[in-house]
Protein backbone atom coordinates (compact mmCIF):
# COMPACT_ATOMS: atom_id res chain seq x y z
CA UNK A 1 0.00 0.00 0.00
CA UNK A 2 1.40 3.51 -0.84
CA UNK A 3 2.10 5.60 1.93
CA UNK A 4 2.92 9.10 2.77
CA UNK A 5 6.64 9.14 3.32
CA UNK A 6 7.07 12.74 3.76
CA UNK A 7 7.80 13.21 7.61
CA UNK A 8 9.73 10.60 9.92
CA UNK A 9 6.94 10.82 12.44
CA UNK A 10 4.32 9.96 9.56
CA UNK A 11 1.22 8.53 11.57
CA UNK A 12 0.18 6.88 9.02
CA UNK A 13 3.77 5.10 8.08
CA UNK A 14 2.69 2.02 9.19
CA UNK A 15 -0.20 2.09 7.15
CA UNK A 16 -2.38 1.46 10.51
CA UNK A 17 -5.98 0.31 10.02
CA UNK A 18 -7.41 1.94 12.91
CA UNK A 19 -10.01 4.16 14.06
CA UNK A 20 -10.59 6.24 17.22
CA UNK A 21 -13.46 4.81 19.22
CA UNK A 22 -14.55 5.95 22.67
CA UNK A 23 -10.31 6.23 23.61
CA UNK A 24 -8.85 3.37 21.86
CA UNK A 25 -7.12 2.72 18.53
CA UNK A 26 -8.71 -0.34 16.38
CA UNK A 27 -10.09 -2.07 13.92
CA UNK A 28 -13.34 -0.70 12.82
CA UNK A 29 -16.25 -2.49 11.93
CA UNK A 30 -17.13 -0.86 9.34
CA UNK A 31 -16.72 -1.20 5.13
CA UNK A 32 -13.25 -0.73 3.51
CA UNK A 33 -12.57 3.69 3.20
CA UNK A 34 -9.99 5.25 0.68
CA UNK A 35 -8.21 8.42 0.74
CA UNK A 36 -6.70 8.84 -2.92
CA UNK A 37 -4.45 11.35 -3.87
CA UNK A 38 -6.80 13.19 -6.19
CA UNK A 39 -3.00 14.60 -7.95
CA UNK A 40 -2.48 11.16 -9.60
CA UNK A 41 -5.28 8.62 -8.45
CA UNK A 42 -3.25 6.48 -6.72
CA UNK A 43 -4.20 5.09 -2.98
CA UNK A 44 -2.67 7.11 -0.01
CA UNK A 45 -4.16 4.96 2.66
CA UNK A 46 -7.12 2.30 2.92
CA UNK A 47 -8.60 0.48 6.53
CA UNK A 48 -11.68 -0.07 7.86
CA UNK A 49 -14.26 2.58 8.85
CA UNK A 50 -16.77 2.72 11.79
CA UNK A 51 -19.70 0.32 12.03
CA UNK A 52 -22.98 1.44 13.45
CA UNK A 53 -21.96 -0.76 16.88
CA UNK A 54 -18.55 1.48 16.76
CA UNK A 55 -20.97 4.81 17.20
CA UNK A 56 -23.13 3.32 19.54
CA UNK A 57 -19.93 2.26 21.79
CA UNK A 58 -18.14 5.79 21.25
CA UNK A 59 -21.34 7.76 22.72
CA UNK A 60 -21.75 5.70 25.53
CA UNK A 61 -18.04 5.98 26.48
CA UNK A 62 -18.05 9.97 25.34
CA UNK A 63 -20.86 10.34 27.99
CA UNK A 64 -19.08 8.33 30.34
CA UNK A 65 -16.00 10.37 30.03
CA UNK A 66 -18.21 13.63 29.64
CA UNK A 67 -19.63 12.80 33.16
CA UNK A 68 -16.41 11.70 34.64
CA UNK A 69 -15.32 14.01 37.89
CA UNK A 70 -11.34 14.42 36.10
CA UNK A 71 -12.88 16.27 33.27
CA UNK A 72 -16.69 17.52 34.61
CA UNK A 73 -15.54 19.23 37.84
CA UNK A 74 -12.16 20.40 36.16
CA UNK A 75 -12.09 24.61 36.40
CA UNK A 76 -12.36 26.95 33.21
CA UNK A 77 -8.55 27.57 33.17
CA UNK A 78 -7.77 23.99 33.47
CA UNK A 79 -9.99 22.97 30.73
CA UNK A 80 -8.57 25.75 28.49
CA UNK A 81 -4.79 24.26 29.47
CA UNK A 82 -5.91 21.37 27.89
CA UNK A 83 -6.81 23.22 24.98
CA UNK A 84 -3.95 25.32 24.69
CA UNK A 85 -1.74 22.04 24.46
CA UNK A 86 -4.08 20.70 21.82
CA UNK A 87 -3.09 24.19 19.76
CA UNK A 88 0.28 24.21 20.44
CA UNK A 89 0.27 20.30 19.15
CA UNK A 90 -0.83 20.61 16.00
CA UNK A 91 0.95 23.59 15.56
CA UNK A 92 3.90 21.67 16.07
CA UNK A 93 2.88 19.02 13.54
CA UNK A 94 1.68 21.74 11.20
CA UNK A 95 4.12 20.45 8.24
CA UNK A 96 3.02 17.00 8.61
CA UNK A 97 -0.93 17.80 8.94
CA UNK A 98 -0.32 19.78 5.94
CA UNK A 99 1.28 16.97 4.08
CA UNK A 100 -1.61 14.66 5.02
CA UNK A 101 -4.45 16.97 4.31
CA UNK A 102 -3.03 17.83 0.70
CA UNK A 103 -2.47 13.76 -0.10
CA UNK A 104 -6.00 13.14 0.91
CA UNK A 105 -7.67 16.68 -0.74
CA UNK A 106 -5.29 17.63 -3.32
CA UNK A 107 -5.00 21.12 -2.13
CA UNK A 108 -1.90 23.75 -2.07
CA UNK A 109 0.21 23.00 0.21
CA UNK A 110 0.63 26.67 1.41
CA UNK A 111 -3.42 26.09 1.82
CA UNK A 112 -3.47 23.09 3.39
CA UNK A 113 -0.65 24.64 6.03
CA UNK A 114 -2.74 27.44 6.45
CA UNK A 115 -6.02 25.39 7.79
CA UNK A 116 -3.29 23.94 9.81
CA UNK A 117 -2.47 26.65 11.84
CA UNK A 118 -6.00 28.44 11.93
CA UNK A 119 -6.75 25.49 13.54
CA UNK A 120 -4.18 25.53 15.87
CA UNK A 121 -5.48 28.94 16.58
CA UNK A 122 -8.83 28.13 16.80
CA UNK A 123 -8.18 25.62 19.82
CA UNK A 124 -6.19 28.67 21.91
CA UNK A 125 -9.00 31.10 20.80
CA UNK A 126 -11.66 29.26 22.55
CA UNK A 127 -9.16 28.37 25.51
CA UNK A 128 -9.35 32.12 26.15
CA UNK A 129 -13.00 32.24 25.11
CA UNK A 130 -13.76 29.80 27.77
CA UNK A 131 -11.41 30.97 29.93
CA UNK A 132 -12.89 34.67 30.21
CA UNK A 133 -16.72 33.54 29.82
CA UNK A 134 -19.13 35.08 31.89
CA UNK A 135 -22.19 33.71 33.63
CA UNK A 136 -25.38 36.17 34.10
CA UNK A 137 -27.46 36.96 37.36
CA UNK A 138 -30.33 38.84 36.15
CA UNK A 139 -31.43 41.27 37.73
CA UNK A 140 -34.23 39.94 40.89
CA UNK A 141 -37.82 40.49 40.51
CA UNK A 142 -38.45 39.24 43.77
CA UNK A 143 -37.40 37.76 46.96
CA UNK A 144 -34.99 35.03 44.71
CA UNK A 145 -31.70 35.83 43.64
CA UNK A 146 -31.70 34.23 39.83
CA UNK A 147 -28.57 32.90 38.29
CA UNK A 148 -28.03 31.25 34.28
CA UNK A 149 -25.83 28.97 34.46
CA UNK A 150 -24.21 26.94 31.08
CA UNK A 151 -24.09 23.25 31.11
CA UNK A 152 -22.38 20.56 28.08
CA UNK A 153 -24.90 19.08 26.48
CA UNK A 154 -22.52 15.76 26.89
CA UNK A 155 -21.94 14.01 23.68
CA UNK A 156 -21.86 16.26 20.33
CA UNK A 157 -21.80 14.89 17.46
CA UNK A 158 -19.76 16.74 14.82
CA UNK A 159 -19.92 15.45 11.13
CA UNK A 160 -17.52 17.40 8.21
CA UNK A 161 -17.22 17.45 4.73
CA UNK A 162 -14.17 17.05 2.64
CA UNK A 163 -12.94 20.52 1.79
CA UNK A 164 -10.98 22.12 4.95
CA UNK A 165 -10.98 19.43 7.26
CA UNK A 166 -8.61 20.41 10.00
CA UNK A 167 -10.14 23.37 9.86
CA UNK A 168 -13.72 22.36 9.77
CA UNK A 169 -13.01 19.71 12.49
CA UNK A 170 -11.43 22.39 14.98
CA UNK A 171 -14.24 24.93 14.33
CA UNK A 172 -16.74 22.18 16.22
CA UNK A 173 -14.32 19.94 18.24
CA UNK A 174 -12.76 22.96 20.38
CA UNK A 175 -15.57 25.14 21.24
CA UNK A 176 -17.68 21.61 22.04
CA UNK A 177 -14.74 19.98 24.24
CA UNK A 178 -14.61 24.27 25.54
CA UNK A 179 -18.24 23.71 26.52
CA UNK A 180 -17.24 20.45 28.79
CA UNK A 181 -18.44 17.87 26.23
CA UNK A 182 -17.13 14.74 24.35
CA UNK A 183 -16.99 15.02 20.73
CA UNK A 184 -18.12 12.32 18.22
CA UNK A 185 -16.09 13.36 14.85
CA UNK A 186 -17.38 12.24 11.49
CA UNK A 187 -15.23 12.92 8.36
CA UNK A 188 -15.82 12.90 5.13
CA UNK A 189 -15.23 9.76 3.44
CA UNK A 190 -13.27 11.25 0.59
CA UNK A 191 -10.24 12.74 3.45
CA UNK A 192 -10.93 11.17 6.41
CA UNK A 193 -6.93 11.07 7.02
CA UNK A 194 -6.54 14.99 8.54
CA UNK A 195 -9.55 14.01 11.11
CA UNK A 196 -7.84 10.52 12.29
CA UNK A 197 -4.36 12.66 12.58
CA UNK A 198 -6.00 15.21 14.90
CA UNK A 199 -7.55 12.64 17.23
CA UNK A 200 -4.03 11.27 17.39
CA UNK A 201 -2.87 14.68 18.17
CA UNK A 202 -5.58 15.47 20.92
CA UNK A 203 -3.78 12.37 22.51
CA UNK A 204 -0.86 13.12 22.95
CA UNK A 205 -1.57 16.69 24.37
CA UNK A 206 -3.71 14.84 26.98
CA UNK A 207 -6.95 15.26 26.29
CA UNK A 208 -8.34 12.46 28.36
CA UNK A 209 -9.55 9.04 26.94
CA UNK A 210 -13.03 8.93 25.62
CA UNK A 211 -13.38 12.25 25.15
CA UNK A 212 -13.15 12.36 21.33
CA UNK A 213 -14.01 10.13 18.87
CA UNK A 214 -13.29 9.67 14.87
CA UNK A 215 -15.58 7.75 13.02
CA UNK A 216 -14.95 7.39 9.20
CA UNK A 217 -17.37 6.16 7.32
CA UNK A 218 -20.57 6.85 4.74
CA UNK A 219 -22.88 9.92 6.42
CA UNK A 220 -26.03 7.48 5.18
CA UNK A 221 -25.06 4.93 7.79
CA UNK A 222 -22.26 6.16 10.44
CA UNK A 223 -23.45 9.81 10.10
CA UNK A 224 -26.79 8.75 10.36
CA UNK A 225 -26.08 6.40 13.62
CA UNK A 226 -24.17 9.80 15.26
CA UNK A 227 -27.29 12.03 14.46
CA UNK A 228 -30.31 9.41 15.51
CA UNK A 229 -28.61 8.31 18.74
CA UNK A 230 -30.71 8.90 21.71
CA UNK A 231 -27.69 10.14 23.55
CA UNK A 232 -25.91 12.67 21.25
CA UNK A 233 -27.31 15.91 22.70
CA UNK A 234 -26.67 17.97 19.71
CA UNK A 235 -25.11 17.57 15.99
CA UNK A 236 -22.91 20.23 14.74
CA UNK A 237 -22.89 19.88 10.89
CA UNK A 238 -21.12 21.45 7.80
CA UNK A 239 -21.84 19.96 4.22
CA UNK A 240 -24.21 20.19 1.47
CA UNK A 241 -28.20 21.80 1.61
CA UNK A 242 -29.71 18.50 1.06
CA UNK A 243 -27.31 16.53 3.45
CA UNK A 244 -28.93 19.39 6.26
CA UNK A 245 -32.31 18.67 5.48
CA UNK A 246 -31.82 15.28 6.47
CA UNK A 247 -30.27 15.88 9.20
CA UNK A 248 -32.41 18.32 10.38
CA UNK A 249 -35.81 15.99 9.98
CA UNK A 250 -33.76 13.38 12.21
CA UNK A 251 -33.19 16.14 14.46
CA UNK A 252 -36.73 16.79 14.31
CA UNK A 253 -37.78 13.79 15.47
CA UNK A 254 -35.71 14.08 18.97
CA UNK A 255 -35.64 17.83 19.50
CA UNK A 256 -32.24 18.00 19.43
CA UNK A 257 -30.82 21.45 18.39
CA UNK A 258 -28.50 21.68 15.23
CA UNK A 259 -25.91 23.90 13.90
CA UNK A 260 -25.98 24.10 10.15
CA UNK A 261 -23.08 25.92 7.96
CA UNK A 262 -24.70 25.17 4.47
CA UNK A 263 -23.79 25.27 0.96
CA UNK A 264 -23.43 28.41 -0.79
CA UNK A 265 -23.79 30.21 -4.48
CA UNK A 266 -22.16 34.19 -3.51
CA UNK A 267 -22.51 37.01 -5.46
CA UNK A 268 -19.67 39.32 -5.73
CA UNK A 269 -20.74 42.77 -7.61
CA UNK A 270 -18.39 45.14 -9.27
CA UNK A 271 -19.65 48.40 -9.57
CA UNK A 272 -18.35 50.89 -12.26
CA UNK A 273 -16.23 52.94 -9.67
CA UNK A 274 -14.17 49.77 -8.59
CA UNK A 275 -10.58 49.29 -8.93
CA UNK A 276 -10.67 46.70 -11.30
CA UNK A 277 -7.14 45.49 -10.55
CA UNK A 278 -8.25 44.89 -7.17
CA UNK A 279 -11.88 43.33 -8.19
CA UNK A 280 -10.25 41.12 -10.56
CA UNK A 281 -7.39 39.56 -8.31
CA UNK A 282 -10.13 39.63 -5.40
CA UNK A 283 -13.15 37.50 -7.95
CA UNK A 284 -10.46 35.11 -9.30
CA UNK A 285 -9.08 34.50 -5.51
CA UNK A 286 -12.80 34.00 -3.94
CA UNK A 287 -13.60 31.71 -7.01
CA UNK A 288 -10.86 29.96 -7.84
CA UNK A 289 -8.74 29.61 -4.64
CA UNK A 290 -8.93 26.05 -3.63
CA UNK A 291 -10.09 25.63 -7.28
CA UNK A 292 -14.01 26.87 -6.02
CA UNK A 293 -14.30 24.12 -3.19
CA UNK A 294 -15.53 26.31 -1.03
CA UNK A 295 -18.83 26.88 0.49
CA UNK A 296 -17.59 31.03 -0.13
CA UNK A 297 -17.11 30.85 -3.36
CA UNK A 298 -17.60 33.89 -4.85
CA UNK A 299 -19.68 31.86 -7.91
CA UNK A 300 -22.37 34.20 -9.39
CA UNK A 301 -19.87 37.00 -10.73
CA UNK A 302 -22.50 40.55 -11.54
CA UNK A 303 -20.34 43.24 -13.29
CA UNK A 304 -22.31 46.54 -14.05
CA UNK A 305 -23.33 46.85 -17.61
CA UNK A 306 -20.79 49.82 -18.30
CA UNK A 307 -17.58 48.46 -17.20
CA UNK A 308 -18.63 44.40 -18.32
CA UNK A 309 -16.15 44.01 -21.60
CA UNK A 310 -14.27 45.44 -19.94
CA UNK A 311 -13.91 43.43 -16.54
CA UNK A 312 -14.54 40.74 -18.52
CA UNK A 313 -11.98 40.65 -20.53
CA UNK A 314 -9.51 40.96 -17.64
CA UNK A 315 -10.81 38.19 -15.70
CA UNK A 316 -10.66 36.31 -18.49
CA UNK A 317 -6.81 36.56 -19.33
CA UNK A 318 -6.29 36.78 -15.93
CA UNK A 319 -8.18 33.12 -15.60
CA UNK A 320 -5.82 31.87 -18.60
CA UNK A 321 -2.52 33.29 -16.67
CA UNK A 322 -3.07 30.45 -13.76
CA UNK A 323 -1.07 27.65 -12.91
CA UNK A 324 -2.79 24.24 -12.50
CA UNK A 325 -0.94 21.60 -11.09
CA UNK A 326 -0.41 19.72 -8.18
CA UNK A 327 -0.91 20.72 -4.41
CA UNK A 328 2.92 19.63 -3.51
CA UNK A 329 4.29 21.97 -6.60
CA UNK A 330 4.81 25.23 -4.72
CA UNK A 331 3.93 27.42 -8.27
CA UNK A 332 0.33 25.66 -8.17
CA UNK A 333 -2.38 28.17 -8.12
CA UNK A 334 -5.20 26.04 -8.77
CA UNK A 335 -5.01 21.97 -7.46
CA UNK A 336 -7.06 19.08 -8.23
CA UNK A 337 -10.68 18.65 -7.06
CA UNK A 338 -10.86 16.20 -4.11
CA UNK A 339 -11.51 13.27 -6.37
CA UNK A 340 -12.35 11.79 -9.85
CA UNK A 341 -15.61 11.31 -9.43
CA UNK A 342 -16.47 15.05 -8.37
CA UNK A 343 -14.29 16.32 -11.15
CA UNK A 344 -16.70 14.19 -13.37
CA UNK A 345 -19.82 16.12 -11.58
CA UNK A 346 -18.36 19.62 -12.02
CA UNK A 347 -17.52 18.73 -15.63
CA UNK A 348 -21.29 17.63 -16.07
CA UNK A 349 -22.63 20.44 -14.47
CA UNK A 350 -20.86 23.05 -17.07
CA UNK A 351 -21.84 20.51 -20.21
CA UNK A 352 -25.45 20.44 -18.86
CA UNK A 353 -24.96 24.55 -19.27
CA UNK A 354 -23.40 24.57 -22.20
CA UNK A 355 -26.44 22.23 -23.81
CA UNK A 356 -28.75 24.65 -22.52
CA UNK A 357 -27.06 27.98 -24.64
CA UNK A 358 -23.89 29.26 -21.74
CA UNK A 359 -20.89 30.54 -23.59
CA UNK A 360 -17.49 29.48 -22.70
CA UNK A 361 -15.36 32.17 -22.22
CA UNK A 362 -12.75 30.35 -20.96
CA UNK A 363 -11.80 26.84 -19.35
CA UNK A 364 -14.89 24.38 -19.93
CA UNK A 365 -12.28 21.71 -20.23
CA UNK A 366 -9.37 19.11 -18.12
CA UNK A 367 -6.47 20.43 -19.18
CA UNK A 368 -4.64 18.80 -22.11
CA UNK A 369 -0.87 18.98 -20.07
CA UNK A 370 0.12 15.36 -19.97
CA UNK A 371 1.77 15.42 -16.68
CA UNK A 372 -1.78 16.05 -15.57
CA UNK A 373 -3.54 13.23 -17.20
CA UNK A 374 -4.12 10.78 -13.91
CA UNK A 375 -5.38 13.58 -11.80
CA UNK A 376 -8.81 14.98 -11.15
CA UNK A 377 -8.32 18.36 -12.90
CA UNK A 378 -10.56 20.57 -14.33
CA UNK A 379 -9.47 24.53 -15.85
CA UNK A 380 -10.96 27.44 -14.42
CA UNK A 381 -14.01 27.97 -15.92
CA UNK A 382 -15.97 31.39 -16.63
CA UNK A 383 -19.37 31.20 -18.12
CA UNK A 384 -21.45 34.04 -20.02
CA UNK A 385 -24.64 34.18 -22.00
CA UNK A 386 -27.17 32.69 -18.85
CA UNK A 387 -29.72 34.79 -17.22
CA UNK A 388 -29.59 34.33 -13.09
CA UNK A 389 -32.76 31.83 -13.36
CA UNK A 390 -30.56 29.69 -15.04
CA UNK A 391 -29.87 26.62 -13.10
CA UNK A 392 -26.00 27.04 -13.51
CA UNK A 393 -26.54 30.18 -11.46
CA UNK A 394 -28.96 28.70 -8.72
CA UNK A 395 -27.20 24.81 -8.02
CA UNK A 396 -24.22 25.05 -6.34
CA UNK A 397 -20.98 23.65 -8.83
CA UNK A 398 -18.34 23.06 -5.61
CA UNK A 399 -15.52 23.41 -8.51
CA UNK A 400 -13.90 26.36 -10.37
CA UNK A 401 -16.55 27.68 -12.43
CA UNK A 402 -17.82 30.91 -12.44
CA UNK A 403 -20.61 32.83 -14.05
CA UNK A 404 -20.83 35.93 -15.03
CA UNK A 405 -24.21 38.49 -14.97
CA UNK A 406 -24.37 42.11 -16.22
CA UNK A 407 -26.74 44.63 -14.07
CA UNK A 408 -28.03 47.73 -14.85
CA UNK A 409 -28.59 49.90 -11.42
CA UNK A 410 -29.06 49.03 -7.94
CA UNK A 411 -32.53 47.94 -7.60
CA UNK A 412 -31.77 45.09 -10.87
CA UNK A 413 -28.56 43.81 -8.81
CA UNK A 414 -30.34 43.18 -5.72
CA UNK A 415 -33.58 41.60 -7.02
CA UNK A 416 -30.93 39.54 -9.26
CA UNK A 417 -28.75 38.38 -6.02
CA UNK A 418 -31.30 37.96 -3.54
CA UNK A 419 -33.32 35.83 -5.72
CA UNK A 420 -31.26 32.69 -4.80
CA UNK A 421 -32.38 30.30 -2.09
CA UNK A 422 -28.81 30.35 -0.47
CA UNK A 423 -27.21 33.63 1.50
CA UNK A 424 -24.13 32.58 2.20
CA UNK A 425 -21.49 35.27 1.42
CA UNK A 426 -21.23 38.71 -0.95
CA UNK A 427 -18.26 40.57 -2.12
CA UNK A 428 -18.96 44.33 -3.03
CA UNK A 429 -16.23 46.09 -5.42
CA UNK A 430 -16.56 49.55 -5.16
CA UNK A 431 -15.01 52.92 -4.16
CA UNK A 432 -18.40 54.72 -3.48
CA UNK A 433 -18.53 54.13 0.82
CA UNK A 434 -22.11 54.36 0.67
CA UNK A 435 -23.09 52.43 -1.98
CA UNK A 436 -20.87 49.52 -0.19
CA UNK A 437 -22.56 49.93 3.72
CA UNK A 438 -26.12 49.97 1.76
CA UNK A 439 -25.47 46.81 -0.67
CA UNK A 440 -24.03 45.08 2.40
CA UNK A 441 -27.13 45.73 4.36
CA UNK A 442 -29.49 44.84 1.88
CA UNK A 443 -27.66 41.80 0.22
CA UNK A 444 -29.26 37.94 2.37
CA UNK A 445 -25.77 36.67 3.20
CA UNK A 446 -24.44 35.94 6.65
CA UNK A 447 -20.77 37.64 5.25
CA UNK A 448 -20.39 40.51 3.32
CA UNK A 449 -16.61 41.45 1.81
CA UNK A 450 -16.20 45.14 1.14
CA UNK A 451 -13.43 45.34 -1.76
CA UNK A 452 -11.87 42.18 -0.52
CA UNK A 453 -13.41 38.30 -0.53
CA UNK A 454 -12.65 35.59 1.44
CA UNK A 455 -11.59 36.74 4.61
CA UNK A 456 -12.17 35.10 7.47
CA UNK A 457 -11.31 34.98 10.90
CA UNK A 458 -12.03 32.57 14.59
CA UNK A 459 -13.29 35.76 16.27
CA UNK A 460 -15.70 36.44 13.67
CA UNK A 461 -18.81 35.01 14.46
CA UNK A 462 -19.92 32.80 10.99
CA UNK A 463 -23.57 31.99 10.04
CA UNK A 464 -24.94 31.35 6.28
CA UNK A 465 -28.79 33.03 5.43
CA UNK A 466 -31.59 31.03 4.07
CA UNK A 467 -30.86 27.71 2.87
CA UNK A 468 -27.12 28.29 3.73
CA UNK A 469 -27.39 27.55 7.51
CA UNK A 470 -29.10 27.49 10.72
CA UNK A 471 -27.03 29.07 13.91
CA UNK A 472 -23.46 30.81 14.05
CA UNK A 473 -20.07 28.92 14.32
CA UNK A 474 -16.78 31.15 15.77
CA UNK A 475 -16.79 34.30 17.85
CA UNK A 476 -16.86 34.84 21.68
CA UNK A 477 -20.16 33.52 21.69
CA UNK A 478 -18.76 30.06 19.41
CA UNK A 479 -18.47 27.98 22.75
CA UNK A 480 -22.59 28.85 23.95
CA UNK A 481 -23.53 26.74 21.00
CA UNK A 482 -22.56 23.91 22.58
CA UNK A 483 -24.08 24.53 25.94
CA UNK A 484 -27.78 24.93 26.84
CA UNK A 485 -28.84 27.43 29.82
CA UNK A 486 -30.27 26.59 33.50
CA UNK A 487 -31.96 29.37 35.08
CA UNK A 488 -31.81 28.61 38.86
CA UNK A 489 -33.84 30.41 41.80
CA UNK A 490 -32.58 31.06 44.90
CA UNK A 491 -34.37 32.25 47.90
CA UNK A 492 -32.90 34.62 50.17
CA UNK A 493 -36.55 35.87 52.46
CA UNK A 494 -36.86 32.64 54.53
CA UNK A 495 -40.51 33.57 53.89
CA UNK A 496 -43.21 30.57 53.08
CA UNK A 497 -45.11 30.97 49.88
CA UNK A 498 -48.20 32.29 49.74
CA UNK A 499 -50.48 28.14 50.10
CA UNK A 500 -48.39 27.61 53.67
CA UNK A 501 -50.62 29.24 56.26
CA UNK A 502 -49.96 28.84 59.97
P1 LIG B 1 -22.07 16.34 2.15
O1 LIG B 1 -23.30 16.99 2.64
O2 LIG B 1 -22.20 15.33 1.07
O3 LIG B 1 -21.30 15.61 3.33
C1 LIG B 1 -20.88 16.29 4.50
C2 LIG B 1 -20.72 15.28 5.62
O4 LIG B 1 -22.00 14.75 5.95
C3 LIG B 1 -19.84 14.08 5.25
O5 LIG B 1 -19.07 13.69 6.36
C4 LIG B 1 -20.89 13.03 4.90
O6 LIG B 1 -20.41 11.71 5.01
C5 LIG B 1 -21.97 13.33 5.93
N1 LIG B 1 -23.31 12.85 5.61
C6 LIG B 1 -23.85 12.58 4.39
N2 LIG B 1 -25.12 12.13 4.52
C7 LIG B 1 -25.40 12.12 5.84
C8 LIG B 1 -26.55 11.77 6.61
N3 LIG B 1 -27.67 11.34 6.04
N4 LIG B 1 -26.49 11.87 7.94
C9 LIG B 1 -25.37 12.31 8.56
N5 LIG B 1 -24.23 12.65 7.89
C10 LIG B 1 -24.25 12.57 6.54
O7 LIG B 1 -21.09 17.52 1.72
P2 LIG B 1 -19.66 17.40 1.03
O8 LIG B 1 -19.86 17.02 -0.40
O9 LIG B 1 -18.75 16.57 1.88
O10 LIG B 1 -19.15 18.91 1.16
C11 LIG B 1 -19.51 19.90 0.27
C12 LIG B 1 -20.66 20.73 0.80
O11 LIG B 1 -20.32 21.30 2.07
C13 LIG B 1 -20.97 21.91 -0.09
O12 LIG B 1 -22.36 22.04 -0.25
C14 LIG B 1 -20.42 23.10 0.68
O13 LIG B 1 -21.02 24.33 0.37
C15 LIG B 1 -20.67 22.68 2.08
N6 LIG B 1 -19.80 23.43 3.02
C16 LIG B 1 -20.36 24.42 3.80
C17 LIG B 1 -19.56 25.19 4.65
C18 LIG B 1 -20.14 26.29 5.51
O14 LIG B 1 -19.49 26.68 6.49
N7 LIG B 1 -21.33 26.81 5.22
C19 LIG B 1 -18.18 24.94 4.72
C20 LIG B 1 -17.66 23.93 3.91
C21 LIG B 1 -18.47 23.18 3.07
Amino acid sequence: MDRIVEDPSDPFAEARDEILVGGTWRTGGGELVESRDPATGRVVHRFHGASIENVDEAVRRGLKASQDPSWRDLLAHQRAAILHRIGETIDRHADLISAVQTADTGKTRAETRALAVSAAGTFRYMAAALETMEEAMPPRRGGSLTMTAHEPYGVVGAITPWNSPIASDAQKVAPALAAGNAVVLKPPVWAPLTSLLLGRLCQEAGLPAGLLSVLPGPGSTVGNAIVAHPQVGKVSFTGGTATGRTIGRVAADKIMPLTLELGGKSPTIVFPDADIDQAVSGILYGIFSSSGQSCIAGSRVFIHGSVYTEVLERLVAATERLRVGPGTDPATEVAPLVHHAHRDQVAGMVAEAVAAGAQVLTGGAVPNDPALADGAYYLPTILAGVTNADAICREEIFGPVAVVLPFSDEEDLLAQANDNEFGLACGIWTADYRRAYRIARAVDAGTVWINTYKQFSISTPFSGHKASGLGTEKGRDGISSYMRQKSIFWDLTGEPLPWVRG
